[in-house]
């Protein structure tokens, strides 16, 4: 089976950090040592369980994420590449992205990685001032941020960086000037993600106590919407809520999951979205490391959770995931997906309602957010679809 125009992604989850940020919720873990071949092994043996069920079908993108998967040894992710190359049918143009963390440990295996097969880094750089990088827990420096971005830049076809922004005290200039250094380092896609406090985090207990506050509200939307238009100008534009790139140069990977493709997803806690038969189901593996690890020895899976995404949980999903890009949802897709009409979809007053408040449209056959919309997505989703 090829393709849809959406894509097939694999996710593949590497688990561990060399320390915990203190605004992480992501399943990432610091341990002394790893056995990196028994880990290659397992997410191996993981990735062949999951090919088993999807065979022939063309894979359009591989992201290695985590975690920070730039601490995996380069033969892990070499071994990985050539064992999508062989499950699946690559793409002529496969996108296999490696997420890495700015220290020089990983900047020295650039290469290899790029040896190894992949044409595309994303890099953790989060913000271009020492202090910053301290409070956020961050284990590089500024100028190491600034380097891996030249060496990337030398090694990789594509590259991408991410900075936080809407920081505790920040005001607009200084936004202002620390963007305006990023955009001289950007390529053709960056990642601007305005910080948040994720429950069970060090920094929700930090905000707890009182050690700071975060931005208000109005402050945060202010420089939501400047940065939008200054990317524009930039001639990278929003293509989702936090990611710009120059047309064409969008994460491919990540457009599967906005489009509700299908996707797999290896190692510890990673999620898979997979059409098989008509019917869409969710998967998800194993969150803690160990116990994923055993079980993949024993069973050659970690699968914790398998079911059939019902047809009111899949409209959802689509809507969720769909709004937040700026091209929106076409109306083909929808009605593939949910078998309904847009209209038809939704309780109409609950529609009218957003779209009247300027949130949401319908326009060129698609369901699409409105700038204002995007800003403001989860309070629009709720009232959607509530
Ligand atoms: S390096 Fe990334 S994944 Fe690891 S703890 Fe920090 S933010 Fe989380």
């Amino acid at each position: 089976m090829n393709s849809d125009d959406r894509g097939f992604g694999i996710y593949v989850h590497w688990p561990f950090c060399r320390a915990k940020c203190p605004y992480c919720d992501f399943n990432s873990h610091v341990r002394e040592a790893i056995d990196q071949s028994r880990w290659r092994a397992a997410l191996l043996k993981e990735l062949a369980h999951y090919a088993a069920e999807t065979p022939g079908r063309m894979v359009t993108s591989l992201f290695f994420g985590g975690g920070t998967p730039s601490l995996m040894e380069p033969e892990t992710t070499g071994a990985i590449i050539d064992a999508v190359r062989r499950h699946w049918s690559p793409a002529p143009d496969l996108e296999i992205t490696l997420e890495a963390n700015p220290t020089s440990v990983e900047m020295g295996r650039f290469r290899a990685f790029r040896d190894a097969g992949v044409n595309r880094v994303s890099i953790g750089v989060q913000a271009l001032d020492d202090q910053v990088l301290k409070f956020l827990g961050r284990q590089h420096s500024a100028a190491e941020a600034i380097a891996a971005l030249e060496i990337g830049r030398a090694t990789f076809p594509r590259l991408s960086f991410d900075l936080i922004y809407a920081r505790p005290g920040q005001s607009l200039e200084d936004w202002q000037d620390e963007l305006a250094a990023a955009l001289d380092l950007a390529n053709s896609h960056i990642s601007l993600y305005q910080l948040t406090i994720e429950p069970g985090t060090a920094f929700e207990q930090r905000v707890a106590r009182g050690d700071f506050a975060t931005l208000p509200e109005d402050e945060q939307a202010a420089l939501f919407d400047w940065t939008t238009a200054r990317l524009e100008r930039a001639g990278l534009p929003a293509y989702e809520i936090s990611n710009h790139a120059r047309p064409g140069e969008e994460s491919r990977h990540n457009l599967t999951y906005w489009r509700y493709g299908d996707y797999v997803g290896v190692g510890p806690g990673a999620h898979g979205r997979l059409t098989l038969d008509g019917k869409k189901r969710a998967t998800r593996q194993h969150r803690a490391p160990e116990a994923w690890l055993e079980a993949v020895e024993r069973e050659g899976h970690a699968t914790r959770q398998r079911m059939e995404i019902e047809p009111a949980a899949r409209l959802q999903e689509m809507v969720m995931m769909g709004l937040r890009l700026t091209e929106g949802i076409p109306a083909g897709r929808f009605r593939a997906e949910t078998g309904a009409e847009i209209e038809a979809a939704f309780d109409a007053t609950r529609l009218s309602r957003v779209i009247e408040g300027g949130f949401l449209a319908i326009e060129n056959d698609r369901l699409k957010a409105t700038n204002e919309g995007r800003a403001r997505l989860d309070a629009v989703l709720g009232a959607l679809l509530a």
